[in-house]
């Protein structure tokens, strides 16, 4: 009886949005399809990387009223890599060819679309930024001494799958926006933030008219409803915002103030914009190969994207002040 009457409630909660039904099935797809073998942990310059941008440009024109933006939704990037990073390459037979990198200038891709609200509901140009990672670790060396395969069907091909479902619910909320959204799954989060530092250095839309920029990292593996929002603090009206979003799931919110914790909303944040990331925690099986479909939590991840969504809302759909606030001081 609980499970029906949850399954009744969820139903309502979901139904309230426009394009809902199927979401499920949806963040499936993308979970299943980004951590794929075939996709190889999302290694920037790998095939992989290639495979995870077309996949992510080929759902986001797929839904009208989305306008790519860039090279057809591709910003051609050049990053520097600090760290030595050691690739390991399948060569078949369970074997694989190891390569050394030293630091190096690689060349991968953000991608990036938009929803524009028409010039009368947003005279003044204004956007907000939703954004997520899409790269992961690829082949590493377990434990045991073994090299597996590193997925990040967590970390984050689900922040990839809330990012293309946002598109298609602000596409058809579109006539609602007083401000613009803008898309953009960042490569090379793993190594450095290099792909939102890229962007927030080299935008393709002006940064000074972004007025907010909401990430999700790792929002697929809920539990006890627990989901993490940081930043709070880097906007002087986000408490009194955040304070008041409805929460019909009675999820277990941690706040974090300050900006901090290493994901790409710090690359905004560092430029002056206010920002957040949500998620839900951190587990055992973070950056290991146990980072897989079979453990999302879908149900978590509808409860999380509606849940988000209102504070989207509150961001595109009003023309609501936000100051920007150094959380550091
Ligand atoms: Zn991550």
């Amino acid at each position: 009886m609980k499970k029906l009457l949850t399954t009744i409630l969820l139903t309502i909660t979901i139904t309230s949005y426009a394009q809902q039904s199927g979401l499920k099935s949806r963040f499936e797809k993308h979970i299943t399809t980004l951590a794929s073998d075939e996709f190889g942990g999302r290694v920037p310059q790998t095939k992989g990387d290639t495979l995870t941008v077309e996949y992510i440009v080929g759902q986001l024109k797929n839904i009208e009223g989305v306008e790519l933006m860039g090279n057809n939704g591709l910003q051609e990037i050049t990053v520097k890599s600090e760290r030595i990073r050691t690739l390991y390459t399948p060569k078949g037979n369970g074997k694989f060819t190891k390569t050394n990198m030293l630091p190096a200038t690689l060349q991968t891709f953000n991608t990036v679309a938009r929803v524009k609200a028409t010039k009368e509901n947003n005279p003044k140009g204004e956007s907000i930024i939703i954004g997520a990672h899409y790269d992961h670790m690829g082949y590493q060396k377990n434990k045991r001494g073994d090299i597996t395969l590193v997925r990040g069907a967590d970390d984050n091909a689900s922040g990839v799958a809330f990012v293309i479902e946002y598109a298609r619910e602000m596409a058809a909320l579109k006539h609602l926006l007083k401000r613009d959204v803008i898309f953009i799954c960042f490569s090379a989060e793993e190594i450095g933030m290099l792909g939102s530092n890229y962007y927030a250095n080299n935008p393709l839309a002006p940064l000074d008219k972004v007025v907010a920029m909401i990430n999700f990292d790792m929002t697929g593996r809920m539990m006890r409803k627990g989901i993490t929002i940081r930043g709070l603090a880097s906007c002087k009206e986000a408490p009194a915002i955040f304070s008041t979003l409805a929460n019909p799931n009675q999820l277990d919110l941690i706040w974090e103030f300050r900006a901090k914790g290493p994901t790409d909303y710090k690359s905004f944040y560092a430029k002056g914009v206010p920002a957040f990331s949500f998620s839900t925690r951190i587990h055992k099986d973070y950056h290991t190969d146990r980072d897989v479909v079979d453990k999302i939590n879908y149900e978590g991840m509808i409860m999380l994207f509606n849940y988000a969504q209102n504070a989207i809302g509150r961001f595109a759909f009003e023309q609501t002040t936000l100051t920007f606030n150094n959380s550091e001081h």
